[in-house]
């Protein structure tokens, strides 16, 4: 069994999921003690143990400590099932870190899936639907999954009520990722959507982006949800490149200035656009995982804290080599072998 401290490195709720996903893709079993214990309210939260219910619904496994709060748990799985399945977080906890950490063990399974994910799609501190939709599936596409997410419904912090689907097929075999270098910077896009909140939120933000990064007009737009799926504010700045597509996401909260919201964006927009890298921060943590099965490299910004937590966890269950290259200032070759 595979012991680990749910404290170390980052210390939150990605140390799980990983767990999970990589528990549930090799079959074998894990305790981990001390579980978010560098979070302010440490143990399972909503979205953690949706999470467990999740991985153990397609695996049929044991599980033990699957409570809300709880600092431990054992999780002994079988084989992955593919099939119809439903999670509902039942608050506005990230939906998307629940897909995340089902997705990769259903790639695998021997039948389809199609699963319907209820909670937050638009939550800060978690992938929003559009970067699951807009850069993660599409990279783990070019590595050989045939993988589709559809919105149906946002899911704004601190409300919820989002839904989502992904239609996933067998996997036939990963390619190899090779994602060195981004190529020219071919469009950009800067939606700022609100739901049940004064479209001047977006105009503001808007003007943000006109002012700090100099995006024309036509890359300019604001979405006004159709009422009911707020109170709720997203700016989200696409930059596609010609190998890889990065979204950097400014969510709007009570008490902070659309502007602030999107002057902060408009700098995590700059810094990756002035690395010249393909992989975005963010993403370089959740696509960790997969590029350990199919193997390659990718080319980043200085990884973050959950970038190198989840090397510790991969490299407790997969027999592979994780190495971090500098090779300048926010460049950074991840290569696995
Ligand atoms: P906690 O930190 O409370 O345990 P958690 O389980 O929700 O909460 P983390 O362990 O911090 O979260 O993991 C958050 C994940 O969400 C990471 O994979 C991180 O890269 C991703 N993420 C956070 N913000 C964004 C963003 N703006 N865009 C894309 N991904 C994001």
């Amino acid at each position: 069994m595979v012991v680990l401290d749910g404290s170390v490195g980052e210390g939150g709720g990605q140390i799980l999921r990983s767990a999970l996903t990589l528990s549930a893709v090799t079959g074998r079993p894990f305790r981990m003690y001390n579980i978010r214990a560098r979070r302010s309210r440490p143990g399972l939260l909503r979205q953690h143990l949706t999470a467990v219910h999740a991985a153990q619904a397609i695996t049929s496994a044991e599980v033990d400590g699957d409570v809300l709060g709880s600092e431990e748990l054992v999780f002994r799985p079988q084989a992955v099932r593919g099939g119809i399945y439903e999670f509902d977080v039942g608050s506005a906890g990230s939906a998307t870190l629940v897909l995340q950490t089902v997705l990769v063990p259903l790639l695998l399974a021997a039948e389809a899936s199609r699963v319907v994910c209820k909670g937050g799609t638009h939550n800060p501190a978690a992938p929003p639907f559009d970067f699951l939709a807009g850069v993660y599936l599409p990279i783990l596409r070019w590595m050989g999954a045939q993988v589709t997410a559809t919105l149906q419904r946002y899911g704004f912090y601190p409300r919820g009520g989002g839904r989502f689907t992904v239609e996933i097929q067998p996997l036939a075999r990963w390619q190899r990722l090779s994602l060195t270098e981004r190529g020219e910077l071919q469009a950009v896009l800067a939606r700022a959507v609100v739901a049940d909140l004064p479209p001047q939120i977006a105009h503001r933000e808007l003007q943000v982006v006109r002012d700090a990064l100099g995006w024309r007009e036509q890359d300019l737009v604001t979405e006004v949800l159709p009422p009911g799926q707020g109170p709720g504010n997203v700016l989200v700045l696409s930059m596609e490149s010609e190998h890889v597509v990065e979204m950097v996401v400014g969510f709007g909260q009570r008490g902070v200035r659309a502007e602030e919201v999107a002057r902060d964006a408009c700098d995590r927009a700059k810094r990756y656009l002035a690395a010249g890298v393909p992989v975005g921060v963010h993403l370089a943590d959740q696509l960790l995982l997969p590029l350990a099965l199919a193997k390659g490299c990718f080319r980043t910004l200085t990884p973050s804290s959950h970038t190198e937590t989840n090397r510790l966890v991969i490299e407790q269950f997969l027999d592979c080599r994780i190495r971090f290259e500098t090779e300048g200032a926010d460049n950074v070759l991840v290569i696995v072998e």
